[in-house]
């Protein structure tokens, strides 16, 4: 081959994470040779997000820094894939003579085949042996620390909320069948990891395509079984499709976290029905009530927008009011992003954007308020925690963990010290599980100490 050496740039969310592992897997498995830094690349790729302004600009300008790299590095070859790519395939190819490859949201076997084609002089692909696991008929090389890994349970999504240009880049929501959920998530498990964090656009509408009717629970409890699993997260559930069976399933099982990402975006009907969300405000209501008083240990994390065509001060307030009574651990929050192609961007009454910025601040500081008290109320309580990393500092060695309430990537971590003029004993690594107690809280954070070294 000309060229062997591909290194890639994965954007955006979770599910375009997996993307790139089964781009990598795929890449591999032809005999491509994986460097992590794309400046030591033959052949450089970049997988973009084209979700809203402010990733599709962090996209352009990475595919600008990657493009140098064919001026100052061993990079000859330069690919863009992804939901920009796809969302925008002529406009790219028009604005960037330096790409070499524009490619989609689909078919990764098949794109790897094509970067093959391009590079080799009549080679036979030669696999190179690396721990790949079956990913929707394709081979999936995770990026994620070995002991943990998204599975991402479907693609696409139904709900066309009418600010939302994911439909309009992946399409409806196509489930992938649970047995192949099942042997991805035995082979992940297999290959060492613990933390399954499952994912989709909206995750608990899982399988309706498939089985007629929301499966999520299911799969749930079908996970669950596979013995070297840990720990099973679900982000990204829909409102209308969260049950109390769902949360009871849930409750009832050590293995699936009692954590829950329900994104609602906002609570007034006239903001939920100009968005186009399904399930009333009441339904929001009412199952966050059922998880506080039947679930105490469960962690809510949500997803709010401020700034959607015709919010008023009154819907605001009425938001702001809604998340001091029902309190969510943790609350991710963005302001409106007028998408082309979108119901809500040909709306009326689109919201000056530093009304939208000053209504955005003042909830993230509500929040603070919310998350440093919830996190003050978890001192002296003990949890096992998962170890991400070991370090130490002016005040000695100390573990970056999480405990079952902090999601990967997006959540705060817990900081572990041995304990008062104590030193760890046992060496403790990334992926190892030991207990805890919580010792002090900030704002998203929190402290503890070892209690057990003995790995959980
Ligand atoms: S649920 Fe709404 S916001 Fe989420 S991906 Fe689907 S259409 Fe977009």
């Amino acid at each position: 081959m000309k060229y062997t050496k591909v290194g890639a740039v994965s954007l955006g969310c979770s599910k375009n994470t997996v993307d790139t592992e089964i781009m990598l897997g795929e890449l591999a498995s032809l005999g491509f040779e994986l460097v992590p830094d794309p400046g030591q690349a033959e052949i450089i790729i970049v997988n973009t997000c084209g979700f809203i302004t402010s990733a599709k600009q962090d996209s352009l300008d990475t595919i600008i820094e990657m493009a140098e790299y064919k001026k100052t590095g061993p990079a000859k070859l330069l690919c863009v894939t992804g939901c920009l790519s796809q969302r925008y395939p002529r406009e790219l190819s028009e604005e960037l003579p330096e790409v070499d490859l524009f490619w989609g949201v689909r078919d990764y076997p098949a794109f790897a085949q094509k970067l093959f084609s391009l590079v080799s002089e009549g080679d036979v692909p030669s696999a190179k042996w690396l721990p790949t696991v079956p990913c929707c008929g394709a081979k999936r090389l995770i990026s994620t620390p070995p002991y943990r890994a998204y599975l991402r349970i479907a693609d696409g999504c139904d709900n066309r909320c009418t600010y939302c240009a994911i439909p309009l880049i992946r399409g409806g929501r196509v489930s992938v069948p649970m047995e192949k959920l099942v042997a991805e998530a035995a082979a992940l498990a297999e290959s060492g990891v613990t933390e399954l964090t499952v994912i989709a656009q909206d995750t608990s509408a899982y399988g309706i395509d498939l089985y007629g009717k929301p499966m999520l629970a299911e799969l749930l409890k079908k996970l669950s079984a596979i013995e070297k699993l840990r720990w099973i997260r679900v982000l990204y559930a829909y409102p209308n499709t969260v049950t109390e069976e769902l949360v009871d399933t849930m409750r009832d099982d050590p293995k699936l976290c009692n954590y829950i990402d329900i994104p609602i975006q906002h609570i007034t009907p006239r903001m939920l029905t100009r968005m186009n969300r399904h399930g009333s405000a009441e339904h929001i209501r009412e199952i966050v009530d059922y998880i506080r008083r039947n679930a105490p240990d469960f962690i809510l994390r949500t997803t709010v927008m401020t700034g959607f065509p015709g919010e008023t001060e009154e819907d605001h307030q009425e938001l702001m009011k809604f998340l001091r009574l029902h309190p969510f651990d943790r609350v991710g929050a963005f302001t409106y992003s007028a998408e082309d192609g979108t119901p809500a961007a040909e709306m009326p009454e689109q919201v000056d954007p530093e009304v939208a910025e000053r209504r955005l601040d003042e909830l993230m500081r509500l929040q603070q308020s919310v998350s440093l008290r919830l996190n003050r109320a978890r001192v002296g309580r003990e949890y096992t925690v998962l170890t991400e990393s070991v370090g130490s500092d002016g005040r000695g060695e100390y573990l970056i963990s999480r405990s079952y309430a902090e999601a990967p990537d997006v959540d705060g971590v817990i900081r572990v010290r041995p304990g008062e003029g104590k030193r760890f004993n046992k060496l403790i690594l990334p992926g190892d599980y030991v207990k805890v107690r919580i010792t002090g809280a900030q704002l998203y954070d929190l402290n503890a100490e070892l209690i057990q070294e003995e790995k959980q």
